[in-house]
């Protein structure tokens, strides 16, 4: 397995970032719904990633556990699945991230991100898979229309399938199993109760040396272990499970995927930490100390140190079927 050492140059000063009265909005929603739906506490559970028995208590966030698996360190919320699922299909959500202000917002601050998405994703693939243009690509909870058109528009994309996409309205294009080149299955992870149904549903899409592109927040990231309750951007039941390098690795070994390349190209941890610099714990004293340096070089090495060392919150993934 390749873990590189390459690492994102852009300055996370300069990445652009979600409207924040829009990220406030879509929190105060999740929110009142999580309020309104208590679980009870004493469920028992395996690690989703790895299966591991025994997990120690992480943190609390509106009254929901978060759990740390004693074996591969990912990071997941005691949670009843009814009530995930009825999170997911919340129809006040749906329709505020369905709406065209929400839709073009995002459209408009990510849209370079997910042009260079596009091409990492042409180069790897040409690498791995021997050929890069005009693919089947099934893209599997995609939320984002911007992204989607996007990738249809792309020489990658030839045929563009949408799985289990909010802006399909429960629809799903016609599915083939073994039709497909690359299945992007970015971002969503995080709100799966039964992340190895998935990854053996997708493996059953991909043809035999079809590739998978997996992108997703990990739990073993910087900001993650450094904030816990205290991040803004983590919370029930949007995050479930945030899978740690090795947690994600076991997933895919164990549902018949070969992982190829995994790299934590994040460019936001340090930023992160930074946004929510009051909020840090009186055992941080050494995170606050770096980050009252805020000197940008400093920062800016940081941060490259995590990618570098697979540490940072944003991990990518690419596998491929594994012989059987
Ligand atoms: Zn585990």
């Amino acid at each position: 397995m390749f873990r590189s050492y390459q690492y994102t140059e852009n300055s996370y000063l300069n990445y652009s970032m979600q409207n924040n009265l829009f990220q406030q909005k879509e929190i105060a929603l999740a929110r009142q719904f999580v309020e309104k739906n208590h679980i009870k506490k004493d469920l028992q559970k395996n690690c989703p990633l790895c299966g591991c028995k025994t997990s120690r208590f992480f943190f609390n966030k509106w009254n929901v556990d978060y759990l740390c698996c004693d074996e591969c360190d990912s990071i997941y919320a005691v949670c009843d699945e009814n009530v995930v699922e009825a999170y997911l299909s919340h129809k006040d959500l749906l329709d505020f991230r369905l709406s065209s202000d929400y839709q073009n917002q995002i459209t408009e601050s990510r849209r370079s991100v997910w042009a260079d998405y596009l091409e990492w994703v042409e180069v790897r693939a040409y690498r791995f898979l021997g050929r890069n243009k005009r693919l089947t690509i099934f893209d599997v909870g995609n939320r984002f229309c911007g992204l989607s058109d996007l990738t249809r528009e792309s020489e990658l994309c030839g045929r563009y399938i949408a799985v289990d996409s909010a802006f399909m309205h429960g629809h799903n294009d016609m599915i083939k199993s073994e039709e497909a080149d690359l299945v992007f299955y970015n971002d969503v992870i995080k709100s799966e109760i039964n992340p190895s149904e998935r990854i053996r549903s997708i493996r059953g899409y991909l043809k035999e040396d079809g590739l998978l592109f997996l992108g997703a927040r990990a739990g073993s990231g910087f900001d993650i272990i450094t904030l816990k309750e205290n991040n803004t951007k983590i919370y029930p039941y949007e995050h479930v499970l945030l899978p740690s390098v090795k947690g994600i690795t076991a997933l895919l070994n164990n549902n018949g995927f070969e992982v190829l390349e995994i790299t934590t190209p994040g460019v936001m941890d340090v930023k992160y930490v930074m946004d929510d610099l009051d909020k840090l714990g009186d055992r941080e004293e050494f995170v606050r100390y770096l980050l009252k340096e805020k000197n940008e070089t400093i920062l800016q090495e940081f941060q490259r140190f995590l990618q570098k060392s697979c540490m940072s919150s944003f991990i990518r993934v690419i596998a491929r079927k594994a012989m059987v």
